[in-house]
């Protein structure tokens, strides 16, 4: 029995997605083998990756000044990666810190840029993010880093920082194709899979053309943006299998009807759950509103020592990995495209109940 997945990474994918590639696993496309086992260099591989670029290029509508790459190591090797391939040795970068997310991409960037912490919400213990006018940029950064999607403090900015001519890069690991996105305000995007795309390991980079050809010279090739668009992302054998979910992952996105409707729904989702969550009495969400997440919905029972009792029966009811980061306790929602508008009824009838059984 399919269960209600509220995981935040890996995640639930769409059942359609997963049903194809059950389909296809023994028998891809006539070959008598899985795509898993044909070479990434092969007329059928090249077929499915250049498909699934096109169909990410549209869904997005990603201007053709842009690179579209896939490559390994999830977000956290771009990490390094977008240091290595903007800063010259010695340069600054701006870092917006936000909470865990925006922390781990800085102190793996301290390693080689200096980092300006452009803006720290530690006061309102990440429940809120800072408003424009609030930004310390320097004039002279190699680029600005943010993470519009805090996973962890369920925390989303509702707009997109102006940056003047510093390029802007995001890790949009979690709000990724969430809804539509204005592509060309950014210089460099960055997502892992395993949030709204497909199965961990793969990440996939946007970048402006412009940015590429300034790396390091130490950068090591597997991460060097210019490489890898110049070999189509096969500089070495890519993750197939992860590349050909996304694809399928794409096209499930589309036949919804694009981003727009995927945000529509999304939105719906969300307001239907932090509403529950806001009228109990009984949950309580400490986000401020107009920066809450649509994907990741962090929540707390007033009485805390019911929360292992809330997980368990919850899990009993088909409503699994509720509970919240071991960083930060509670409980959380993840709610992804994947996640059906029956998945919030299912969850806010569980939630209704076990706080009318406990309140
Ligand atoms: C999940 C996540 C990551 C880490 O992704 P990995 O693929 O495990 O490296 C980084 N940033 C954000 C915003 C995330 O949600």
């Amino acid at each position: 029995m399919r269960v209600f997945n509220f995981s935040a990474g890996p995640a639930a994918l769409p059942l359609p997605v997963l049903e194809q590639a059950r389909d296809e696993m023994l028998d891809w496309r006539g070959s008598g083998m899985s795509v898993m086992e044909v070479s990434h260099r092969s007329k059928g591989f090249i077929a499915v990756a250049e498909q699934a670029e096109a169909d990410l290029r549209e869904l997005l509508a990603i201007p053709d000044s842009y690179k579209v790459l896939f490559l390994q190591g999830g977000a956290s090797a771009q990490f390094a990666a977008v240091p290595l391939n903007l800063c010259p040795a010695g340069a600054r970068a701006d870092y917006v810190d936000t909470g865990h997310w925006s922390q781990r991409a800085m102190a793996e960037a301290r390693r080689f840029v200096t980092v300006n912490v452009a803006a720290d919400t530690a006061a309102s213990r990440h429940t809120t993010v800072p408003a424009q006018a609030e930004l310390r940029l320097d004039a002279g950064a190699a680029y600005v880093h943010y993470t519009p999607n805090e996973t962890i403090g369920g925390v989303e900015f509702p707009y997109i920082p102006d940056t003047g001519g510093v390029p802007l890069v995001a890790d949009l690991s979690s709000t990724i194709l969430s809804r539509p996105l204005e592509v060309a305000r950014f210089g460099l995007i960055y997502a892992g899979a395993q949030k709204n795309i497909g199965p961990s390991g793969l990440a996939v980079v946007i970048v402006r053309e412009d940015l590429l050809g300034r790396a390091r010279p130490d950068t090591p090739a597997i991460l060097d943006y210019k490489a890898m668009a110049g070999s189509g992302s096969m500089l070495n054998t890519p993750p197939t299998f992860g590349w050909y979910i996304a694809g399928l992952v794409f096209r499930w996105l589309k036949s919804e009807g694009g981003l727009a409707a995927i945000g529509e729904r999304n939105r719906a989702k969300a307001a239907r759950l932090y509403a529950a969550i806001d009228d109990s009495g009984f949950y309580s969400n400490p986000v401020a509103r107009e920066c809450r997440s649509w994907m990741n919905v962090p929540f707390a029972l007033v009485r805390p020592e019911l929360d292992a009792a809330f997980l368990a029966e919850a899990t009993r009811a088909g409503l699994t990995n509720l509970a919240g980061h071991r960083a930060v306790g509670g409980m959380r929602a993840s709610i992804y495209n994947a996640m059906p508008a029956a998945g919030i009824e299912a969850l806010v009838d569980f939630m209704t109940d076990f706080a009318r059984r406990n309140g």
